[in-house]
């Protein structure tokens, strides 16, 4: 199983942008562009990094994970560890990997990865330019992983559109920002490439999840709450396991699709039953096809 994260991908500039890999990943799973980064319950976290990685990473909201912005202080780290770590706890023999360029991430929130790549970004060109360097190294880094380890769950980060937006601009307009996505779905189609040259692929079940902690709006994302195409984004789950191309219809009074749900998904293709005590807040509701359906085509991937 592969989740990639892509720091601030608007859902527009995303529709706009050329992503032919992306796409591939669409065309055998379910996309939906409304899903929430925020929860209307949740009231008191900023649209920004630190809080939508952390519900990424975790599988619950700010209430539980304790982090309203990139300062991180009041992280809890007991009460809503790494999704890694919910496993682990579960199957011990579970392999993970993590990649990533943002290093507050990894100093409070990533742990349990067997294979904990960081790579920090130059500072001696333009931010757009040194976290796309930062990007692709990430992206070197997991080729080989994907392609030969013995793998159940990796997970790879990329900056860069982020960067370029608050350099340029998030919109469906701005030229370096839809390039910045065009660029990251480049890379996500050599993760893709070496994936399904893993010797093992045939008898493997992966799950591809996608998705961003926040969109932009102008060359920012804070305080975005109220704002559509900063509390709303793509989220894209793909594979045999994955639902194919209906749109999501949740339950009256259901929670909407959110990032939160992306913890809870990947528990669940891992065959980890999730406890209760974990009190995750996400839901496999409309991202995974009916466990009966699936039960015999699951294995450990
Ligand atoms: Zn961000």
């Amino acid at each position: 199983m592969l989740t990639i994260g892509i720091d601030g991908l608007r859902r527009d500039a995303f529709v706009a942008a050329k992503t032919p890999h992306l796409d591939s990943l669409v065309a055998d799973g379910t996309l939906c562009l409304e899903t929430r980064v925020t929860s209307d319950d949740v009231t008191d976290s900023d649209t920004v990094s630190g809080p939508g990685w952390t519900t990424f990473l975790t599988g619950v909201w700010a209430d539980r994970h304790g982090v309203l912005d990139n300062s991180f202080k009041g992280r809890d780290a007991k009460a809503a560890p790494h999704g890694f770590a919910l496993a682990k706890q579960v199957k011990p023999s579970i392999r993970t990997a993590s990649f990533l360029c943002w290093t507050p991430l990894r100093t409070h929130v990533t742990t349990d990865a067997d294979i904990d790549v960081v790579v920090t970004p130059g500072k001696n060109a333009s931010a757009s330019t040194v976290w796309k360097a930062a990007d692709q190294s990430l992206a070197w880094s997991a080729v080989p992983v994907l392609r030969n380890d013995d793998l159940d769950w990796a997970f790879i980060y990329f900056g860069s559109t982020d960067e370029t937006g608050h350099s340029y601009g998030f919109h469906p307009s701005v030229p370096p920002y839809v390039a910045a996505i065009e660029n990251v779905d480049r890379m996500v189609g050599e993760l893709l490439e070496a994936v399904q040259q893993r010797e093992t692929y045939a008898e493997e079940d992966w799950l591809v999840l996608v998705s961003t902690d926040h969109g932009g709006e102008g060359t920012g994302h804070g305080g975005g709450r109220e704002n559509p195409n900063v509390f709303t984004a793509p989220m894209i789950v793909s594979g045999a396991a994955a639902m194919k191309g209906q749109p999501i219809q949740r339950a009256e009074g259901a929670a909407p699709p959110a990032t939160v749900d992306l913890v809870t998904v990947a528990l669940t293709h891992l065959q980890v039953p999730i406890n209760p005590e974990w009190k995750l807040a996400g839901s496999v509701d409309g991202w995974l096809q009916p466990a009966s359906t699936t039960a015999e085509a699951i294995s450990e991937q």
